[in-house]
């Protein structure tokens, strides 16, 4: 009997976790170099105006063209890369596309949008922040209000003092900054009025299940109400259902993000997208 105790001490892994955590050490093994081979895609999802039902804004979602894997997802890799330290150059890069890449459909004559970038902690706790998006900036020449970026909660309260600063100064450069994920992380509604965000994005969470789960709703409500109140946008993530959208118009939410609108693209699909948008805007102006 005590054997048998003792051996089922060793048996840590079922073959399914060991295929698991075989496929991660692949991964990560494989991550470091992926930039350079580039096997990194961004692909854009709109964000669309619930007042206007027009885009205003695309966010920049990456994935790894893994040459045997396929498409792999940032929730597989992403907490790789911020593990080993890989989330800086490759958010660096993504910080770079993204902006480039709406300064090209500005000057293809798009109406201008906002892109939204996604800041791990890593890259957001580095000293040369400022410059890093400054300079990028400067580089693809796209103008600052037309850069957001996208951080979580759990990242800012590491040190709040720092983060009100390092914030400000993204602010004072002219971007947009917004809240990501919110209501799954700490909410901490007294250090909410202190960080100088443009926008709150309603986790995918609660507008998941907004229609049949009266705590999600209540949630949902709340968010809203407390974006209103401190005069912040409000985006809904996860929007998949016509009856979802109609509630969180309903509510008084500003944009909405999801499958129903569109899932993230390539950059040659998001065109398409613009330019109906452009189109309606016009037939609108007529
Ligand atoms: P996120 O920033 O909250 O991005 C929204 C996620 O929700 C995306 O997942 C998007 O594809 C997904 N989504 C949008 N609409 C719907 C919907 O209607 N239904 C459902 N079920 N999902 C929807 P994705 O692209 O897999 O990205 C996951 C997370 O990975 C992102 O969550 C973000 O935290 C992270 N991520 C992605 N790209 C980057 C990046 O460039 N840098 C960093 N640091 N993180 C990134
Ligand atoms: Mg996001
Ligand atoms: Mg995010
Ligand atoms: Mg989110």
């Amino acid at each position: 009997c005590q054997t048998k105790q003792h051996r089922s001490q060793y048996q840590f892994y079922s073959p399914e976790m060991n295929a698991q955590l075989q496929e991660r050490l692949t991964l990560e093994n494989e991550l470091y170099g992926a930039l350079e081979r580039n096997e990194i895609v961004v692909y854009y999802q709109p964000l669309i105006d619930l007042h206007t039902r027009q885009v205003t804004a695309v966010e920049a979602l990456i994935r790894w063209q893994h040459p045997t894997m396929g498409l792999v997802s940032p929730a597989q890799f992403i907490p790789i890369a911020e593990a080993n330290g890989l989330i800086v150059p490759i958010g660096e890069w993504v910080l770079r596309t993204a902006c480039a890449q709406n300064r090209a459909w500005q000057l293809a004559g798009l109406s201008a949008i906002r892109i939204s970038v996604n800041l791990s902690a890593r890259q957001f706790e580095q000293p040369n922040l400022l410059q890093v998006v400054s300079q990028i900036l400067q580089e693809t020449g796209l103008e600052a209000s037309y850069l957001e970026l996208e951080v979580t909660e759990s990242l800012l309260m590491v040190d709040v003092e720092r983060s009100v600063k390092t914030l400000k100064q993204l602010r004072e450069l002219g971007i947009w900054l917004a809240l990501d994920d919110f209501g799954t992380g700490y909410s901490s509604l007294n250090y909410l009025k202190r960080f100088p965000f443009n926008m709150l994005k309603i986790d995918r969470s609660f507008v998941h299940d907004v229609m049949s789960n009266p705590d999600s709703a209540a949630v949902t409500d709340a968010i809203i109400a407390l974006a209103k109140s401190l005069r912040l946008n409000i985006t809904a993530e996860g929007v998949e259902t016509q009856e979802q959208l109609e509630y969180l118009e309903m509510r008084g939410c500003d944009e909405g993000q999801g499958f129903y609108f569109s899932p993230a693209v390539p950059a040659e699909k998001i065109i398409q997208i613009l330019q109906q948008s452009s189109q309606q805007r016009e037939t609108i102006a007529a």
